[in-house]
């Protein structure tokens, strides 16, 4: 591990001023001062020297009410950002209004990983590409202009929507799958002041900057997430299908949430996971279902809808039909749940 200067913060002002006093930190640098919350992914990375921050910012003693807040109002679901990933998914009001949320911390990671883990960390987690993990391969994201090494390479592991032909790393978290499907957005506080950014604005294509992920300013810290309320968000699963059940993260996944006025779908919203470059948004087969019945005929088009931009690689194409089923899964198994009122 590189050396680095050590912090802690008081408080969040404390804490962006600090990271805004860095050096690295001009727009678009590649490694700007870190925040430490659970260091799960952070301290990983930091051993293996891909992330090799000067300066690292512990905020895991910030105090004040909101920081680690799970409150449930008429609004939605406000959640400060270093609540751990294991008090959110145990939350009794998450779990009866907001299955989704709570079941994609839970299914995620282990009971350890989610006992140390702050949600404004995890939504923030890098890719497991095997060769960003490791420094003796070429990779873009790591070293822009150096190439991909997946893309001729061991690409079981990558994404099949929303790559480019500089990267196909796929987005590893579980959370953010539902953030996504939900509408959440994102509280901060930039070094010019707080602001707040929808969640689907967080993540960034990788195009051909992919070492460029989220649309966060060096030195931002994430606050919270407000999940606005909606009829559909009692009726909502989460769904993730990997090689073995526990500690793994996703092959394929689906977050969907339904309001449903008999058999009919009144709305309903739907992220995917897994093979996809940044937490999605599947409109198009939300477009499908809207005002339809919910059958297994009309879950199939839908899911091939989602994936109807998908571009396969040499190891990954078996992630497009699994993507599909497990979101077929999802929907029959949201229409079947028993919602109490
Ligand atoms: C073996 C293993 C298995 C895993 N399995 C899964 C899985 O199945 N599903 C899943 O979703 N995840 C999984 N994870 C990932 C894990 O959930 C994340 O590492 C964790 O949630 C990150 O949170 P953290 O608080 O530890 O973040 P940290 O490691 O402390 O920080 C991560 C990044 O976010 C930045 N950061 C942290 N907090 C803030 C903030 N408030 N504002 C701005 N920047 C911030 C840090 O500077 C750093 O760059 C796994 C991890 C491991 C090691
Ligand atoms: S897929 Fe992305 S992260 Fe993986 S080697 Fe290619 S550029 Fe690097």
């Amino acid at each position: 591990m590189r050396s680095f200067t050590f912090s802690f913060a008081a408080d969040p002002h404390d804490a962006v001023r600090a990271a805004s006093e860095s050096p690295g930190n001009e727009v678009g640098a590649r490694m700007p001062a870190q925040f430490l919350g659970g260091g799960t992914t952070l301290v990983d990375l930091m051993k293996l020297d891909v992330m090799r921050p000067g300066r690292v910012i512990d905020i895991t003693r910030i105090t004040g009410p909101r920081v680690r807040a799970i409150e449930v109002t008429r609004a939605g679901l406000f959640v400060g950002a270093l609540a751990t990933m294991r008090q959110v998914a145990d939350c009794a009001a998450v779990r009866r209004d907001y299955p989704v949320l709570a079941e994609s911390l839970s299914l995620a990671a282990s009971p350890q990983i989610r006992n140390m883990a702050r949600v404004g960390g995890n939504v923030l987690q890098r890719t497991r590409c095997a060769y960003f993990r490791d420094t003796s391969w070429p990779c873009n994201k790591r070293d822009p202009g150096a190439g991909c090494s997946a893309l001729q390479g061991q690409n079981r592991w990558h994404a099949v929507l929303g790559t480019s032909e500089h990267c196909i790393a796929s987005y590893p978290g579980d959370w953010a799958v539902a953030l996504i499907a939900l509408d959440a957005t994102v509280e901060t506080l930039a070094p010019s002041g707080p602001r707040v950014l929808r969640f689907a604005e967080l993540h960034r294509p990788p195009g051909s900057t992919p070492h460029i992920e989220t649309s966060l300013a060096p030195g931002e810290l994430i606050t919270g997430f407000l999940v606005p309320a909606g009829a559909y968000t009692r009726r909502s699963v989460y769904l993730k299908v990997r090689d073995r059940e526990s500690y793994e993260f996703a092959l394929a996944s689906a977050a969907v949430a339904l309001d449903l006025d008999g058999d009919t779908v009144r709305q309903v919203r739907i992220g995917v996971g897994g093979p996809v470059a940044m937490p999605w948004r599947a409109r198009e087969a939300e477009a499908v279902l809207a005002g339809k019945p919910l059958t297994e005929a009309n879950a199939d088009a839908a899911a091939s809808a989602a994936f109807a931009g998908a571009k396969a690689r040499e190891h990954n194409a078996f992630r497009i039909p699994l993507g599909e089923q497990t979101l077929i899964r999802a929907l029959m198994q949201a229409k079947a749940m028993e919602v109490i009122a």
